[in-house]
């Protein structure tokens, strides 16, 4: 799939304008160059210069029924012909049934949803639904996490994109989550990790002080920053120590919700029922921006007779929730959870494990689902990153090398720090994605060379 035939001239226009006019997220303006994309389909994009890319990374891990899947356009044109907008204050007919929709896959005893533009605008509501109902500020994050870029999701996350916007609201004390193959615990085992990051987690908890704590947001599956799957009985303990501590529990699911590892919501697969689950990205793959938070009855009920102070004028936008009720009807017939499932473990898990075990730059493979990281080292025996950590400009430099032959086989990667994560839409054929891990493999090569 690609344009009939080149258009270079399109292809100037695009860039001309680009570069003139628009000021990029996360960018030194001056120093980058954005592929101008022409279309996509399913899990391709183009460009106009002739080549097209296997999506491996989902756009931003939000495009998971792929590029233009009919069922969502369409729904978006017929909301447009219907009714393009109406604010939230009013009820809407779109904006309830997706609720309806939402509710009945979340967990037991949650029935209210709150919707918001994205992902960090739900963690913000999220931490304020929280705050309100215990009358505690404080609260506690991981580090290696990301809730996102406005105000307070930012401080909340525990990576280095955080650190431009520092000093910020004191309020938000991090810690350390599990991570086996790089313990701040030094544990032995993945056992020994979960019982060791929860002693250290009440040990924050009580240094800190319970009584100052309103909630404890953490990633189900941590994305960005490495899919850290969470180890058994992890998440059940962090359960208990909010409860214990009378503690609000969020739990993010932007990135890993509505089928990321082959779950409605991942705390499902990881036998835990957080308070408030927050979800954005795939609800609707991003078509129309949506993101929310869905509340447990206990803490919805908190809001009966007391307002609550948030609003977005966009909330539960009819365009953006027509397609998301079109995301439930194409993961019901066209089975896309189990599809998942199986590709996860059929094809995806066994071919990275067989190049785990040839390529010596690979020092650990990890993920479920649709959603894995191949983590690479110089060496295996001490861990060193293949480029250190945050690293940036010539110290990146092999792993630029490595997303460089990948895009030049036809692939556009997910790649950070000193890790490939593998993500692609969930909709891409078992043909693209044995497709997409030959390149991988084959880049590798690149990355052992660096090693
Ligand atoms: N939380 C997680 C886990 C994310 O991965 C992201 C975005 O990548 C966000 C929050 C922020 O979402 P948004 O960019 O829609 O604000």
């Amino acid at each position: 799939m690609t344009l009939t035939s080149p258009d270079l001239a399109a292809d100037a226009q695009v860039r001309a304008n680009d570069r003139a006019h628009v000021f990029h997220s996360w960018s030194a303006q001056a120093l980058i160059d954005p592929l101008p994309v022409a279309g996509g389909e399913g899990a391709t994009f183009w460009d106009y210069a002739g080549n097209s890319y296997l999506d491996f990374s989902s756009q931003l891990v939000n495009l998971n029924l792929g590029h233009q899947h009919p069922d969502l356009v369409e729904a978006i044109q017929r909301q447009a012909g219907d009714l393009a907008t109406i604010q939230p204050a009013m009820a809407n007919g779109t904006r309830g049934e997706l609720a309806r929709l939402i509710a009945e896959v979340a967990p037991e005893g949650f029935s209210k949803v709150f919707f918001t533009n994205g992902g960090a605008d739900a963690n913000e509501n999220a931490v304020r639904m929280a705050r309100l109902v215990t009358g505690k500020r404080k609260v506690l994050a991981m580090y290696r996490s990301y809730h996102g870029n406005t105000s307070t999701a930012i401080t909340l996350t525990g990576d280095p994109r955080r650190w431009a916007n520092e000093p910020a609201d004191a309020s938000v004390v991090h810690f350390f989550g599990p991570y086996a193959y790089r313990s701040a615990f030094h544990s032995a085992s993945e056992e020994e990790e979960t019982a060791r990051a929860l002693e250290h987690l009440e040990q924050t908890i009580i240094l800190e002080g319970a009584s100052t704590i309103g909630a404890i947001i953490l990633e189900t599956v941590v994305g960005t920053n490495g899919v850290l799957v969470p180890p058994p009985g992890y998440l059940p303990g962090v359960r208990a120590l909010c409860d214990k501590y009378g503690i609000v529990y969020i739990a993010d699911e932007v990135m890993v919700g509505f089928g990321r590892i082959g779950e409605w919501f991942a705390v499902d697969a990881f036998d835990v029922t957080p308070d408030l689950i927050t979800f954005a990205k795939g609800v609707n793959s991003g078509y129309v921006p949506l993101g929310g938070v869905v509340i447990s009855d206990a803490i919805a009920s908190h809001f009966d007779t007391v307002t609550f102070p948030g609003g977005l004028t966009y909330s539960g936008h009819p365009l953006a929730c027509a397609p998301g009720i079109a995301t439930f009807e194409v993961f019901r017939r066209d089975g896309i959870l189990e599809r998942v499932r199986d590709l996860g473990e059929r094809v995806v898990e066994p071919r990275l494990r067989e190049m785990a075990e040839k390529h010596p730059s690979i020092g650990e493979i990890r993920g479920r689902g649709l959603f894995w990281a191949i983590e690479l080292v110089r060496d295996r025996e001490t861990r060193e990153p293949l480029v250190p950590f945050n690293a940036a400009g010539p110290a990146a430099a092999p792993m630029a090398a490595f997303a460089a032959a990948c895009k030049k086989a036809g692939l556009w990667p997910f790649t950070h720090f000193n890790r490939v994560h593998v993500a692609p839409p969930l909709v891409i054929s078992e043909e693209d994605l044995v497709r997409g891990l030959d390149i991988i493999d084959a880049a590798l090569s690149v990355a052992d060379e660096a090693a």
